[in-house]
């Protein structure tokens, strides 16, 4: 999977072309890989409008790493959400959606001192199909416990060890990889959270098991309180995800996943209540059913400029 680069990003309160988006090589953001970060996803609607999912819960997640991080976040909701329209509005393409960056770069003072960040934003294209069911590996690289490196901040630092899982899961053939807590339970994949199904009900780990508070996961809550699925935190054993009945990865940007296979064990192809969940999820971000829970915020048509 390629990088893209686009043609702007937002940085410094303004628009600027994709080369000049860079950081000092002396900032903590560089020598220490500071920073905390959202992944936001935006889709085009029948109307003509493209929607950004859960925006204001994003950012209130934004301003809880940052505040775990100690990085000052001065920004308000509404000028949070002017940048990422400025941004947006600048790349739209009719024939995509998009996936979204918004990150506190660290780029002034020394071991928390002084620490002051700027608020930097990236898009990148998204093709509009739904995922296809994916081959996952446990891997035995594991999701730190709190005082380590606490999984509930989103925070570069924190996906080192899912890219050492990734490099290793992508020479056994799995697309992702699951990653276990340090009492062996599941924590969660590498960019997003795992639930499944047993007898008819859906589990997922909560946060402590060493999960990041997933606004994806609670919205999967609320659309299974509609359809009166049973919806239940608590810690999995890597043995229970294995003879589940219904595995799928669930995030801002893969929305929800199905797994087929699970190391070497083939999951069960027939999928009724995950799929009934996946259907909904999908026609709900994207506007082709209401949900009373759902929220989206619409780029205004000003903002729909290419400059
Ligand atoms: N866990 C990790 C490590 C992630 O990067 C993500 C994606 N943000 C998730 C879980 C899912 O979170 P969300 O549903 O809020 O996108």
């Amino acid at each position: 999977m390629k990088l893209q680069r686009p043609d702007y990003a937002y940085m410094n309160g303004k628009i600027i072309p994709w080369d000049e988006a860079t950081i000092h090589i002396g900032c903590e953001a560089a020598t220490r890989g500071l920073n905390v970060f959202e992944g936001l996803k935006g889709y085009w609607y029948k109307d003509g409008r493209f929607g950004i999912v859960f925006l204001e819960r994003h950012f209130k997640r934004l301003q809880r790493s940052a505040k775990l991080m100690y990085i000052p976040c001065p920004w308000t909701y509404k000028e949070f959400e002017n940048a990422v329209f400025e941004l947006v509005g600048t790349l739209l393409n009719k024939e995509k959606d998009m996936w979204m960056r918004p990150t506190l770069f660290v780029v002034e003072g020394h071991w928390g001192e002084g620490t002051k960040a700027d608020l930097v934003i990236t898009a990148y294209n998204q093709d509009k199909e739904e995922p296809s069911p994916i081959k996952v590996g446990v891997s035995s690289w594991q999701r730190a416990i709190d005082p380590v490196l606490p999984a509930r901040i989103k925070t570069s630092t924190n996906y080192q060890i899912g890219r050492f899982a990734r490099i290793d899961g992508r020479t056994r053939g799995f697309q992702d990889m699951i990653l276990l807590n340090q009492w062996g339970r599941v924590a969660e994949a590498t960019a997003s959270c795992v639930i499944m199904v047993r007898d008819g009900v859906i589990y997922t780990p909560p946060a402590t098991e060493g999960a990041l508070e997933s606004i994806t996961i609670d919205f999967v809550e609320e659309i299974a309180k509609s359809l009166n699925i049973e919806f239940i935190r608590r810690p999995i054993d890597r043995t229970e995800l294995l003879i589940s009945d219904e595995v799928c990865i669930c995030g801002t940007l893969a929305e929800l996943v199905p797994v087929e296979q699970i190391d070497t064990v083939k999951l069960n192809p027939e999928t009724p209540i995950l799929s009934k969940i996946r259907k909904k999820f999908y026609n709900i971000v994207r506007g082709m059913e209401e949900h009373p829970e759902f929220e989206v915020s619409f780029v205004p048509e000003s903002k729909n400029k290419k400059i």
